[in-house]
């Protein structure tokens, strides 16, 4: 038997990381979106992105970048829009942006980690620690 590249198994949480409320696109995602949906980039843009801009006096804080929208969500408040709410998957999984093919940028899950912790002393395989 092969041992696992990575510490942590995408099928059995239900989507935390898609919930992060800033997921950032750049212009090359924003591309491969519109490719994905074969629309063009701007209807891209403005149907499934929103510019976020948080300003403080301190200068190292002022953010300025293009996230993915967000929708409702039954367990988390809201989630990224591609995420399918039951089935808790990528809906766009060959067009999904630079930083979700990317994450967890490592062999572990800080979630996914935490997870497994609560489900082995919840006792209970499902759990899912509320938001
Ligand atoms: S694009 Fe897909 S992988 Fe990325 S946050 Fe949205 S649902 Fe999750």
């Amino acid at each position: 038997m092969t041992k696992s590249k990575v510490d942590y198994n995408c099928s059995k949480c239900p989507g935390y990381c898609c919930t992060y409320p800033r997921i950032v696109v750049t212009d090359k995602d924003i591309a491969r979106l519109a490719n994905h949906f074969g629309i063009s980039e701007d209807a891209a843009r403005l149907r499934y992105t929103r510019q976020y801009e948080f300003e403080s006096d301190d200068p190292d804080e002022y953010v300025n970048e293009r996230i993915l929208k967000h929708r409702k969500d039954h367990i988390y408040k809201t989630s990224c829009m591609f995420l399918d709410p039951e089935a808790r998957r990528c809906t766009i999984y060959e067009g999904r942006p630079s930083v979700c093919r990317e994450f967890p940028n490592g062999k572990k899950c800080g979630y996914y980690g935490f997870l497994k912790f609560e489900r082995k002393h919840q006792d209970d395989k499902e759990f899912i620690p509320s938001a």
